[in-house]
C-alpha cells in the first residue's frame, strides 16, 4: 500500500510546478490546462466586471478606517452574507436554523479547510478523516498537519468513469468508526468533475447520520457547477436540514467563483447539533484564528461584501457567474465533439457529463507526458485538465493532440 499523505503532499504543489513549465515553454502551441483558474475565450486572467465595479465604489469612498484591525473572527456583515449563500436566504424558515451556525472569516479555502480541521480534530477527536479518492490532494496535507490519519473512500471509478457510489457507501459503512470525519466536496469535484445525483446525496447522508459522522463540506466552486449558486449548495443544504442535526463545517471559498483568488477570501461555517454550545465553537475557533494569523484579511472581504449586500450588484455577479460557467460548458462540447469527429478511440461521454472547472479525461500519465513533451499541452499527471485552458483557436489542436496520443 501506498502512503497516501507523502503522494498527496507531493502532488499538492503540482499545478503550481506545470504552471511554472508551462510559462518557460517558449513553443507557440502551447497550452495550459494546468491550473485550476478561470481564463477569458483569449486566455487572459478575466477580473470579473462586478468585482472592479465594486472596487471603485469602495475606492471612491475612501473609508478613513479600511485599513483599520478588523475581529478576530472576521467582518460580520461579510459573515451573514456568505451563510447565507451557503445555506440558503435568512427567511422566516431559515432563521432559526441558521441561529445554529457559527462563522468565521479564513484566508480563503484552504484555510478555512485548515481552521475546520484544526477545530474538528481538537473537538471530535476523530480517528480518522475519510477522504475521497481522488481528491484535492492538499486535503492530506491538512488534515496529516491537523494530526488526524487519513483514510480514502472510494469515490471515482476509472473504468467506468462514473462515482463509484456503492463501493463508496460499503466502505464507509464496514471501515468508519462513530465520531470520524468525512470530507465531501460541495460541488464540482476536484479533480473528477463527478458529482453524487441528489439521489445519491440522500443516501450519503443518511450513512453519515448513520454512522454518526462529522462532515466537512469542502465548497469551492459554487456557481462553477451549474452557474446556479442555489443549485450547488443543495447538497449542502440538504444535510443542513436533516434531522436530528449533524456536525456539520463548511469551508467556503470566494477564490474560483469571484475570481479572487490572490486576495484570499473565505469562510469557515460550523453548524453543532445542539445551539447550546454555540458560544463555545466561537470562542474556540477565536483561539485557533488569534494563534495562527489573528484576523483574516479585509480588502477582498469588503468587495465580496460589497456585492453580496448589493441588490444590483448581487445580479451583475449572477450574470458573470453565468459567462464563466457557460464559457466553459461551450469548451466542454467543443472538445467532445471533435473527438467524436476524429472517431479517437474510447468513450468521451464523460467530458460532457463531467461538471465544474475540470475534466478527468482519462489520459494515463504515459499519455499525459507525451502530449507535454511531444505537443507542449500542460495538464496533471491524473489526467485532470482545467477546461478554462481550452479556447476556441486552441481546442481542435487539443483534440487532435488527444487523438493522437490514444491512438
Ligand atoms: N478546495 C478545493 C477542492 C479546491 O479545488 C481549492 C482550490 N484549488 C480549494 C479548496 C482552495 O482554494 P483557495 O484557498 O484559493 O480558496
Amino acid at each position: 500500500t501506498i502512503d497516501l499523505v507523502a503522494y498527496n503532499a507531493a502532488l499538492s504543489d503540482e499545478p503550481f510546478e506545470v504552471n511554472k513549465a508551462f510559462h518557460q515553454d517558449p513553443d507557440p502551441r502551447k497550452v495550459n490546462l494546468g491550473i485550476g483558474v478561470y481564463r477569458s475565450e483569449q486566455g487572459e486572467p478575466w477580473p470579473l466586471p462586478v468585482v472592479q465595479k465594486a472596487e471603485q465604489i469602495i475606492h471612491q469612498e475612501s473609508d478613513p478606517s479600511r485599513h483599520e484591525y478588523g475581529a478576530i473572527t472576521g467582518d460580520e456583515d461579510f459573515l451573514s452574507a456568505a451563510r447565507q449563500l451557503v445555506f440558503g436566504p435568512e427567511d422566516d424558515g431559515n432563521r432559526q436554523e441558521l441561529a445554529r451556525v457559527t462563522s468565521v472569516q479564513t484566508i480563503s479555502g484552504t484555510g478555512a479547510n485548515h481552521l475546520g480541521a484544526m477545530f474538528m480534530a481538537k473537538r471530535f477527536k476523530p480517528t480518522n478523516v475519510w477522504l475521497p479518492e481522488p481528491t484535492w490532494s492538499n486535503h492530506y496535507t491538512i488534515w496529516d498537519f491537523a494530526g488526524v490519519k487519513c483514510r480514502a473512500y472510494p469515490y471515482y471509478n476509472v473504468n467506468t468513469q462514473m462515482l463509484d457510489f456503492e463501493r463508496m457507501i460499503e466502505v464507509l459503512s464496514t471501515q468508519a468508526q462513530r465520531g470520524d470525519v468525512i470530507v465531501l466536496h460541495a460541488c464540482a469535484h476536484n479533480p473528477t468533475g463527478t458529482d453524487p445525483t441528489k439521489d445519491q446525496w440522500e443516501q450519503i447522508a443518511e450513512t453519515c447520520q448513520k454512522l454518526r459522522l462529522a462532515i466537512l463540506f469542502d465548497s469551492a466552486y459554487q456557481g462553477f457547477a451549474t452557474g446556479d449558486i442555489d443549485n450547488d449548495a443543495w447538497a449542502i443544504r440538504h444535510f443542513f436540514r436533516r434531522k436530528p442535526a449533524m456536525n456539520l463545517c463548511v469551508a467556503q471559498s470566494f477564490s474560483k467563483n469571484f475570481g479572487l483568488y490572490g486576495q484570499r477570501v473565505g469562510a469557515c461555517h460550523f453548524a453543532v447539533d445542539s445551539s447550546s454550545i454555540e458560544d463555545s465553537v466561537r470562542s474556540q475557533l477565536a483561539y485557533l484564528i488569534r494563534a495562527e494569523y489573528s484576523m483574516a484579511p479585509s480588502w477582498g472581504a469588503g468587495i465580496v461584501k460589497r456585492v453580496l449586500l448589493d441588490p444590483e450588484c448581487y445580479r451583475e455577479w449572477k450574470q458573470d457567474l453565468l459567462t464563466m460557467s457557460r464559457r466553459i460548458l461551450k469548451m466542454r462540447s467543443a472538445l467532445y465533439s471533435t473527438l467524436i469527429e476524429l472517431k479517437t478511440p474510447g468513450s468521451w461521454e464523460h467530458i460532457l457529463s463531467q461538471v465544474g472547472m475540470f475534466s478527468y479525461t482519462g489520459l494515463s500519465p504515459a499519455q499525459v507526458s507525451l502530449m507535454r513533451q511531444k505537443h507542449h499541452i500542460y495538464m496533471l499527471k491524473s489526467g485532470r485538465i482545467s477546461l478554462s485552458g481550452l479556447q476556441p483557436r486552441n481546442v481542435v489542436y487539443v483534440a487532435n493532440c488527444i487523438d493522437s496520443v490514444v491512438r
